[in-house]
């Protein structure tokens, strides 16, 4: 229903209580959206609403009515077609509001929107999505604000071809790792480590040593155990899924919780003092014992090797180590200093696994135009009763991004209209630029004094405000006012109100330092994941690769290690301003109505101070009386050429005026370079241009199609010669061997008190199954075989430590480190298009899971076409399935009747080896669990469930063609085999 206050900027007359007061009305009809010109405004409902169903996600689809309701959807539709019709080549959406006021929520009914509208049945999508779970559970905490607040920033770019999202990449913004160690009272540590006690099955949570949660120091500060438990917001199950689907193997799950408990009970390590006032090295009480054997089995190092860290100091001085001793208070900041550092590490290794899935290399071609969307979700202006180093950097963010509203909203458009001679009213608004000063200013800024001061070793927190105060102090600088009464303290006037900052803590977590020894230390660990984020920058690969270590020299490290964190949030802030600034921003504000998180309560005087601040005002009357849309000449005729009819060779402004003209709109200007539009006039201008656009469609289609066709034909004749070409290759490769084998086997007879060497030639030449890891399950870890016999008890103890660090690489591994199992399936078994080459991908990798003691499971139809699925299932009750080997993939097909017809979906196996459904979020270790969950769960777009299997007649089929190749005509099957690998398909260049 289209409301008449839908757009406020269109109110003829607008005032600050106007503005509130239509907010309210519409809040307190459920109307949580509403638009202040082209910028969306949505307060935060505090309930569970039926805004976001499957109707109106539909509603909002492909929408071409220009007057449909705000929402969030709406405005995900505008952005959309912008990357459809390529008007853009880059958008950002800038989500801001305070802490708790609505951005994430809206972020991920965005993303969700988005992921929808290009197509959302491909296995990106889903992996997209299920990146925020994830992160949530590693960087999102309950606060006093929030119940799910996100504890770090970040930025997703999706990258666009043709519509159709190709890939994406986070980037993340300071993480508050002083959560791990401590929290403000009313606060928790970040979710996952309560996940830990609350999903966790009893064996595991013994395998990982836990106990309960009452039992860790890091999760009772300030008895935040005591908080009241708001419901998690996803479940431990929802993010093992995630990490299923994005690539995470089984093996580096464990890694990821063994290094959660090392961190949980590294809290609970304890010390004492000698008599000198040292900490001294105690390793007789039993309770520091345990927990030594539990933090050194965690982390795959030597217990004594922990407790030399934390208490003594080795500093080299020319040819000389000296040893010093900590105090207590230096041990205690040695432990949590740990914490914090192996706890941030691992959650931007997380980031980077994340980035390396959804990063996928995707053939592009020159004419592919690539489009991206950026989303920004950075956390909300924070003001705590204490508010300390991670609130001044929050709110340091909050202050880039109103600025860069405000360069966006006024201050450049004041600037163009001025420049091209268009006439508008002169508006005034709050500039937060001599903030920005206050901080960035170098050398007299606070960060760069912060910095100062850092480096000064007689240097304190209380120097560093008196520092602030001799700077700013005394009416120095506007934004800054000396605390009188705490000589720790000093209050910053930000955009959004006044903040005291604590600085207790400031010079240390800015210098933020982790000592050599135990760098050294983890960069000798056991576990593949601790060394790998300890060896440079952990977002670079995998556990199984040294990729980390390759790309970063020495000197570049070590650079980075200076960095105080104060310099690298500046120069990230930097380059997300740099990023934004070179995009198309669309704006959403998100509002809070109160502050105590209630429904149905719109607080007039907390909700009119967000407004004022925002500048709320002065936005919507730019909105209205300015001219947001900007293109230059020829970018307009460009763009919308075709709707006018008169075709002269006169100056582009002519041309643009008969264009603007013959479409009968008014209100705009032209200026002496570009064409200036309100808001509302290019959603006009796309309703005119879509018949053009749909004959254009046609146009292209046909012409693809010709296209295709020829390239295929000349493909074709391509393939058989480099197929010629390659077997005749492969057979002299074989003819090669077989003479090497011949000739090892007579030199080693030759060798006195040798026995021949059994070459099994099958095992040599043929790929081998992969190794399957079992997921979290006890077994796989008692068990101590291949690389996940690492992850043991104290009880198995012995094992754990004496396996060595570098095996050598399992196929598991391998497929692990290949960019793309694709390329490396098609190297392997040839083109992914031949029958041959999805058997010989089967024999090779599924059989041993999918045939149980020789026999196949009923379900299991090998190798039959769709055609013939269909048949068998036509006369089937609804719900009956069979899964089938696909015909021209490296993959299955589950095929089963529904209502109407029958259906398939393709199934995939990940790069970790799990299954997938194309276009579900659920990954499943085996097909047979896949089954049973469909039997009880929906596939999207079905509301059925799988029953009863299509019993298969195996009398019928080719039973050979899916068996291994045996031992006894292994000789004569391997000619076979080498002779019918087809050619690897050549990439052709025109
Ligand atoms: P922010 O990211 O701004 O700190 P969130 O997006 O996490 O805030 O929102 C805080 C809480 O408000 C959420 O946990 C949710 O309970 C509620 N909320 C926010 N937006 C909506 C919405 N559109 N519909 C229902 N509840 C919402």
């Amino acid at each position: 229903m289209v409301d008449k206050n839908d757009d406020l900027a269109k109110l003829s007359l607008l005032t600050e209580d106007i503005l509130l007061e239509h907010l309210k009305e519409r809040y307190e009809r459920d109307l949580i959206y509403t638009y202040l010109g082209d910028i969306l405004v949505a307060v935060n409902p505090f309930n569970e609403t039926s805004l976001y169903t499957s109707q109106i996600r539909d509603f909002y689809r492909y929408s071409t009515d220009i007057h449909k309701p705000p929402h969030v959807y709406a405005l995900v539709d505008l952005v959309y077609r912008n990357v459809c019709h390529g008007i853009y080549e880059r958008q950002c959406c800038v989500i801001s509001g305070e802490s708790g006021s609505g951005k994430t929520e809206s972020t991920k009914f965005f993303l969700k929107q988005l992921m929808y509208l290009c197509g959302g049945s491909s296995q990106l999508e889903q992996q997209i999505l299920q990146a925020t779970p994830l992160l949530e559970s590693f960087g999102n905490a309950q606060t006093v604000m929030n119940n799910n607040s996100s504890r770090f920033g970040k930025y997703l770019a999706l990258n666009f071809i043709n519509g159709k999202v190709i890939g994406a990449q986070i980037s993340d913004y300071l993480l508050e790792k002083s959560r791990v160690v401590i929290q403000s009272p009313g606060e928790k540590n970040f979710h996952i480590f309560y996940y830990l006690f609350d999903y966790l099955p009893f064996e595991i949570k013994q395998m990982l040593c836990l106990r309960t949660k009452y039992d860790y120091k890091y999760l009772l500060t300030n008895s935040s155990l005591d908080i009241q438990n708001n419901g998690s917001v996803n479940s431990l199950d929802e993010v093992i899924n995630a990490m299923g689907l994005l690539n995470f193997t089984d093996k580096e799950q464990h890694s990821m919780f063994r290094i959660l408990s090392g961190i949980l009970t590294i809290g609970n390590l304890e010390f004492s003092i000698d008599d000198e006032g040292f900490t001294r090295q105690n390793f007789d009480e039993e309770k520091v014992k345990n927990n030594l054997a539990i933090i050194a089995n965690m982390f795959g190092v030597n217990s004594k090797l922990i407790m030399e860290c934390l208490t003594t100091m080795t500093t080299l001085t020319r040819n000389e180590s000296v040893i010093r001793k900590y105090s207590l208070q230096s041990s205690q900041d040695a432990r949590d200093a740990l914490s914090k550092h192996l706890y941030a590490r691992l959650f931007s290794w997380i980031i980077g696994k994340i980035n390396e899935t959804l990063n996928n290399p995707y053939p592009i071609q020159q004419y592919h135009h690539i489009v991206e969307i950026g989303l920004l979700d950075i956390y909300g202006f924070e003001h705590f009763e204490l508010n300390s180093f991670e609130q001044l950097c929050i709110n340091l963010a909050n202050e880039q991004i109103q600025y860069f509203f405000n360069q966006h909203v006024f201050r450049m458009e004041m600037t163009e209209y001025e420049s091209e001679g268009i006439m508008a009213e002169t508006l005034t608004f709050t500039d937060n630029q001599s903030f920005l000063e206050l901080f960035m200013a170098k050398p007299l800024g606070i960060l760069s004094l912060l910095d100062d001061e850092s480096r000064l070793p007689k240097a304190t927190d209380q120097t560093f405000v008196e520092k602030l105060n001799y700077h700013f102090g005394s009416n120095k600088h506007e934004c800054y006012s000396i605390k009188r009464n705490n000589k720790y303290s000093f209050t910053i006037h930000h955009y959004a109100g006044k903040v005291s900052y604590c600085a207790l803590g400031f010079l240390e977590k800015n210098r933020d330092t982790l000592s050599d020894s135990v760098v050294d230390m983890f960069k000798h660990s056991q576990d593949d994941l601790i060394r790998l984020l300890f060896h440079g920058n952990p977002s670079d690969g995998t556990i199984n690769s040294n990729k980390g270590l390759q790309h970063r020299t020495a000197a570049e490290k070590d650079a980075r290690n200076r960095l105080t964190v104060g310099a690298q949030y500046r120069n990230s802030l930097q380059i997300l301003m740099d990023r934004m600034c070179a995009s198309h921003p669309v704006f959403m504000r998100c509002l809070k109505p109160n502050q105590k998180k209630q429904a149905h309560l719109f607080d007039d005087t907390f909700v009119r101070a967000q407004l004022r601040y925002c500048g709320m005002l002065e936005t919507t009357r730019i909105r209205k009386e300015g001219y947001s849309v900007r293109l230059s000449f020829d970018e307009f005729i460009q763009k919308y050429g075709l709707l006018s009819k008169t075709h002269s060779s006169d100056l582009s402004s002519i041309k643009c005026r008969h264009i603007l003209e013959e479409t009968n709109l008014t209100e705009w200007q032209l200026g002496k370079t570009k064409v200036f539009l309100k808001y509302y006039h290019p959603e006009y201008l796309e309703k005119l241009m879509k018949k053009y656009r749909q004959a254009a469609l046609l146009i292209q289609r046909r012409f693809r199609g010709y296209i295709a066709r020829k390239q295929f034909k000349k493909l074709k004749t391509t393939s058989k010669t480099y197929k010629n070409e390659v077997n005749h290759f492969c057979v002299n490769i074989e003819d090669i061997n077989s003479r090497l084998i011949q000739t090892l086997t007579r030199l080693n007879d030759k060798l006195p008190g040798k026995t021949a060497p059994v070459i099994n030639q099958e095992d040599d030449l043929r790929p081998r199954p992969p190794v399957r890891e079992s997921s979290l399950h006890p077994s796989s870890h008692t068990g101590n075989t291949g690389t996940s016999g690492k992850c043991s008890s104290p009880t198995t103890k012995t094992s754990s430590t004496t396996t060595t660090p570098t095996n050598t690489l399992t196929a598991n591994q391998l497929m692990v480190d290949y960019d793309s199992l694709l390329s490396y399936l098609t190297l392997k078994y040839g083109s992914p298009g031949e029958r041959e080459s999805c058997l010989r991908w089967f024999r090779d990798t599924q059989y041993p899971y999918v045939c149980q003691k020789g026999t196949f499971p009923s379900w299991f139809h090998g190798n039959i076409t769709r055609h013939r699925a269909e048949e068998l299932l036509a006369k089937q009750s609804i719900g009956c399935f069979l899964i089938r080997l696909s015909e021209s993939r490296f993959g299955f097909s589950l095929s089963f009747r529904a209502e109407d017809r029958c259906r398939h979906y393709m199934i995939n196996q990940l790069k970790n080896l799990k299954y997938n459904v194309i276009g579900e979020a659920k990954v499943h270790k085996s097909l047979d669990e896949l089954i049973e969950y469909y039997r009880t769960h929906e596939l999207s777009n079905w509301d059925g469930h799988l029953t009863e299997p299509c019993k298969a007649d195996w009398s019928q089929y080719d039973h050979e063609s899916l068996m291994p190749i045996q031992n006894s005509v292994k000789s004569q099957a391997h000619q076979h085999h080498i002779k019918s690998i087809p050619a690897r398909p050549h990439k052709v260049t025109n």
